[in-house]
């Protein structure tokens, strides 16, 4: 399929005489490195501004202010989170031959050779098909995703959360009826949310969590919902009712420790057709403590621009935070409450207008200042073992 921007890269589009390059060296550039293999090709180069690496699956990576030298070359969109960002700047480049993977997304590969993350993405592979298809123009206001926090209690304290659970003293379930107000807000603004997340803490823990499925599934303006959880609670026959409806999708993390649960949760999905995945995870990556760093502007854009994090938009009690590390830390008081760090749903005082100028505004940033309080997140950082349970709350200097 083609769009006004990209076509769907096919065995009959390559052109062996022209180079051939993947830009985005993560999830996606992974996935479109086995479909190609499956296909005979192998890419030229990859291109991503975040890896360290000087390859990738042997493929020699260059960085994007190279790609002037390479305008001629077939691209290949390899990133959903991103998709927009990195079409605009190959145009502004110079770069015409441009391609999503929507073909390449169904070729059917053997997805055990798949990292666990990038299994996860091929498995949700609807997610990067509509951003690919997309209307983008500078009217539009696109989220790849948005992450509507229903809780901050959990069954796990697990030591490097990125979410910032293993902070609280006093974790407490959302009010969803009170800030459903805040999210309706938030439709009447955007075009399109392509994955709708519900997360927590355990989103379960919250009884009510169902009602954010039963109020939005149908908006014609979000295109997927993914529900995020650790396996340790079997939900009701409420939420069960409502993550069988189509556009929902279960996420599963699965840490070895949990399997047991996940097992009796998956036989109540299959018993009633929930669509589910569940992801074992090679590694997490740790973020540091919530003190202060006094970075400098450019090295706060450095980080910035390489977090994977900064597209993850997390609703939380009203308000619209750029990531779940800002809207944590400034709920438990580790970050200052500034008003430019988010955008208030809720509050009355401010006209529609105002409340869209604000979420463009979030959208364009290009570091927000909890990136101050944070060593960052990259998919290319330093490596840890996921989900070790600690005992204690933390402080913020641990
Ligand atoms: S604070 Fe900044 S660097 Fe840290 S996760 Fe959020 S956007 Fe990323």
């Amino acid at each position: 399929m083609a769009n006004r921007f990209t076509s769907s890269f096919t065995k009959n589009s390559y052109d062996k005489t022209s180079e051939l390059i993947v830009y985005g060296a993560s999830v996606y550039g992974e996935i479109a490195f086995y479909t190609l293999q499956t296909m005979g090709i192998k890419p030229d180069f990859f291109c991503d501004r975040a890896i360290e690496k000087d390859y990738y699956f042997d493929v020699k990576v260059i960085r994007p202010y190279e790609l002037n030298l390479h305008k001629n070359a077939m691209i290949i969109i390899a990133s959903s989170d991103y998709f927009q960002e990195i079409r605009k700047q190959l145009i502004d480049a110079g770069c015409k031959n441009l391609y999503n993977m929507n073909y390449l997304l169904n070729v059917k590969i053997d997805t055990e050779v798949l990292s666990a993350r990038a299994a996860d993405f091929y498995d949700k592979k609807e997610a990067y098909i509509a951003i690919a298809n997309a209307e983008d123009s500078e009217e539009c206001l696109n989220f790849p995703r948005i992450q509507f926090v229903v809780t901050s209690a959990c069954t796990l304290k697990c030591r490097d959360c990125t979410a910032l659970m293993q902070y609280y003293k006093t974790p407490q379930n959302s009010d969803l009826e009170l800030y459903k107000a805040g999210f309706d807000r938030l439709l009447k603004c955007v075009n399109t949310i392509f994955d709708l997340r519900i997360l927590g803490g355990e989103p379960f823990v919250n009884r009510d969590m169902y009602k954010i499925i039963e109020w939005y599934h149908d908006s014609d303006e979000i295109k997927m919902i993914s529900v995020f959880t650790n396996g340790t609670i079997i939900p009701d026959e409420n939420n069960i009712g409502q993550l069988k409806r189509e556009k929902v999708r279960v996420h599963i993390s699965d840490y070895g420790f949990n399997r047991d649960k996940i097992l009796k949760l998956k036989t109540v999905f299959d018993k009633n057709n929930v669509r589910y995945y569940v992801q074992p995870y090679d590694f997490w990556q740790d973020s540091g403590n919530l003190l202060k760093r006094n970075y400098t502007k450019e090295k706060k854009r450095y980080l910035f621009e390489r977090c994977r994090e900064r597209e993850c938009f997390s609703y939380f009690n009203g308000r619209l935070y750029h990531c779940p590390r800002a809207a944590h830390g400034i709920n438990i008081g580790a970050m200052p409450d500034i008003k430019e760090e988010y955008v208030d749903l809720m509050d009355n005082s401010v006209c529609d207008d105002e409340i869209l100028r604000q979420l463009k505004f979030q959208r364009n940033r290009n570091y927000i200042d909890a990136c101050d309080y944070c060593d960052g997140v990259d998919s290319h950082k330093s490596k840890l073992e996921p989900a070790i349970q600690i005992s204690h709350y933390k402080k913020f200097s641990e």
